[in-house]
Formats: C-alpha cells, structure tokens, sequence
C-alpha cells in the first residue's frame, strides 16, 4: 500500500510553476540529475511548492532504487571521547578531567564487540574525537600503556578486534591523513567523515566551528578526496541547521557530488539534522524544522539521483514518513545493544517499529553491510583481506552471500 505522505506524482501541475522550477524538476523526471543553479532554485521553493518537490524526489528515489530502505545492525564503539575540538553544538567531547571521559580498553572493545555480534549486528562503528593526543598530556601516557603513539595506531588494533570477533568495522575518526586512510583500509568496510558544511564562515570567531580546527572545510575537502584517490569506500553528510546559508548547504552537496563525480567513491550522503543541546554554547539557537530537513533529502537526491541519501530516524522521530517521500533511501546505523553517543539523548527506534512504518508508506526494511554491495564489484575498492572477513561473516537475516561478487 502506498503511503498518505508520498504524493502521487500526476496530481501535481508541472505547468503551473515557474519556468525555472520546472525546467528543473523536468530535468529530474528525465533521468539527468539537476545542476547546482537548479538545486539552489529548488531548495528555496515556497512552502506551497514543497509537496511538488516531494513527489519529483520521491519519484526519483523509487526509479533509481525501488522501494527497499536500508539499515546497518551496528555496535557503537565510542573508542574515546576525547577530543582536541570544541564545537559549538557537541555533548560527546570530554576534556580528560571531566566526568564521563572514557577511552575503551581493549578487553571492553571485545567484549562488546562479542555481545554486538551474539545481538546480530554486523557493523562495528568507531567513532571518537579527533586527535586527542595533540593536546591532552594524559591521554598520550594512556595510549603509550596501551603500546601507541597514536589514536589511529589504536584505533587500527580495536578494528582487528573487531573482525577477530567478526563484526565489520567502519571507522569515523576525524580528520586524517593518507597514510593513516592507508593503514585503516586494511581493517575497515569503509571510512567515513562528515563534510558537514563547506562555509568557512562558520570558523569565525562566535561560530560554531570557531575552536574547531578539524573542521576546516578545505582540510575535510582534501582528505575525502584522498579516500577517493586511495578507493575507499566513503560516508560523508552535511549537518543542517549550524548556521548555514540555503545556498552553502547546495554548495555543500554540490562539492560531495564533484568528488563523487571524479573518484566513485562516496557510497552514502548522511542529512543530518543540528539538535540543541542543554549546556553547549549552542543551547539556545533554533533547530531546522522539518521542512527544510525534506528540502534538503529531496534536493539531495535530485542533485545525485544514484546515491544512496540517509536521514538517522532518532534525530526526526516524528517525521519518518517525510523523510520517506523526500527521497531516502537508508536509516544508517542502529545498534540493539549500544545508544547513539553522540545524541544519547535521542534512542534509534526499534527495527520492528521502523519495518512497519516503512510498511505502511509502501517500502520493505532491510539490513545491509558497512559497505554497500555496489563497491564489493568494483576491484580496489576493498582491501583482500577485508573481503576475506566480509566472506566469511555471518550475515544477518535478510542479507546473502550470493549478493556479493567474490
Ligand atoms: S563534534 Fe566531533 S570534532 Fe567536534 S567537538 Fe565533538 S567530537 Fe570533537
């Protein structure tokens, strides 16, 4: 049954809209993907044109992958919490005084992981802050305990706990270099690093990427470049919401979608929502109303018709059936066994609960792997021992062997 949300496509009028507007959405009925002029029209579209760019997107996320959304059952591994940052917005951060500051031993990233896996996850996220060891003089003496002189050299061994317990790590830790990309490609499905904005605006002073050296668009734009240059199977979004303009959000996307353009490389576009948080110098500012986080999926999707878009459902909990028509198509992680650590205040929903909603707008859910099937075809793009570990999972219910090449 198709959903009360989606629109039904011939009931709008593409004659009654500007030239601009249609030229646009008519570009994306015919199967090209819209350009950053059009995208910048369409994501400034009056309210009463919303469920017109609704329905193209929808329409468009249907024809390009069907009416299949996707999940990855995940353990999440917040590996530290500390971090050299401070952005605006950031509960996760801890300084190493503060209560709540924890880096996972080695025996707790097992454990874990083997709970994780007996909990039919097949995701290992390792998400933590960036660069710690520049500028906390205690955390350089925990990881020289643990025998490093680096997050990443640590990072790299908990990967291989993790397939030693057979999970597939997917690693989001910050900015890095080449080399240490090189070094996780062996032990990871995939990398992952948000853009989240290309404004440099947003580092100046008062801003929420102020005191945030690693959020340095050019510095993010450079090392998903090199991922893409290294074949890397890449996750990348933009976060909504932080003070960003309309047009810098295209710009955003426009920027992902060139890089994607040369390399192949970004296999997922997270729009991810800014949440206010009590006690961050961000507490007080607005939150993107879930218009405008539609806006954003469906121009995303017009922008790069083939990719796959995803929305985290615990950061819109009442609006998984917009998000739906606007033209997703993954939920991303959830974890049965962990909370999201960086929005611990926002539970992911039940995959029962999340099947039946997708049900009802007309959509099957299904789990996938940290990599999507497409790039386990494409030869470099995966390291051989790490197909190695992806052949010899066990994969959770719902998804086969016999969908991916050997
Ligand atoms: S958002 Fe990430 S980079 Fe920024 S302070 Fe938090 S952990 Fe650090």
């Amino acid at each position: 049954m198709r959903g009360i949300i989606e629109m039904d496509l011939g009931s709008h009028e593409l004659g009654q809209v500007d030239p601009v507007t249609r030229a646009a959405l008519e570009r994306a009925l015919a199967g090209r993907a819209i350009d950053a002029a059009q995208a910048r029209e369409l994501i400034a579209l009056p309210r009463d044109r919303l469920p017109l760019l609704l329905a193209v997107a929808g329409h468009v996320r249907t024809i390009r992958k069907g009416r299949t959304v996707t999940y990855s059952p995940k353990v999440f591994l917040p590996i530290t919490n500390l971090c050299r940052d401070r952005c605006g917005y950031c509960t996760f951060r801890k300084t190493p005084d503060e209560p709540g500051a924890w880096t996972m031993l080695p025996e707790e990233v097992r454990r874990a992981c083997r709970g994780a896996r007996a909990a039919g996850c097949i995701e290992a996220l390792m998400c933590l802050g960036d660069k710690p060891e520049r500028a906390f003089r205690s955390y350089r003496q925990t990881l020289a305990v643990l025998g490093h002189a680096t997050t990443i050299e640590y990072v790299e061994r908990c990967c291989a706990i993790a397939l030693e317990e057979g999970l597939l790590p997917h690693t989001n830790a910050g900015l890095m270099t080449r080399e240490e990309m090189t070094r996780l490609k062996r032990v990871n499905a995939s990398l992952g690093l948000m853009l989240e904005t290309v404004s440099p605006r947003l580092r100046q002073t008062g801003g929420p990427h102020h005191r945030a050296p690693d959020k340095e668009p050019a510095l993010r734009l450079q090392m998903i470049r090199e991922a893409g240059e290294l074949q890397i199977p890449f996750t990348t979004g933009i976060l909504l919401g932080i003070g960003e303009t309309l047009n810098e959000r295209v710009e955003s996307l426009a920027a992902i979608a060139e890089l994607h353009e040369t390399y192949g490389h970004i296999q997922e576009i997270i729009i991810q929502n800014f949440r206010a948080k009590p006690a961050t110098p961000m507490a007080a500012e607005d939150e993107p109303e879930r218009e405008d986080v539609a806006r954003a999926v469906a121009v995303a999707r017009l922008l790069l018709p083939d990719m796959n878009i995803q929305a985290p459902p615990n950061l819109s909990p009442y609006d998984l059936r917009l998000l739906l028509a606007a033209g997703i198509n993954d939920w991303g992680g959830l974890s049965p066994v962990t909370c999201d650590f960086v929005n611990p205040e926002a539970p992911w929903p039940h995959v029962a609960m999340l099947a039946a909603t997708c049900h009802e707008e007309g959509f099957t859910l299904v789990p996938r792997l940290p990599l999507y099937a497409e790039y386990l075809a494409r030869p470099g793009f995966l390291d051989p021992a790490m197909r190695a570990s992806i052949a010899s999972v066990n994969l959770p219910r719902g998804v086969s062997h016999a969908q991916f090449p050997t």
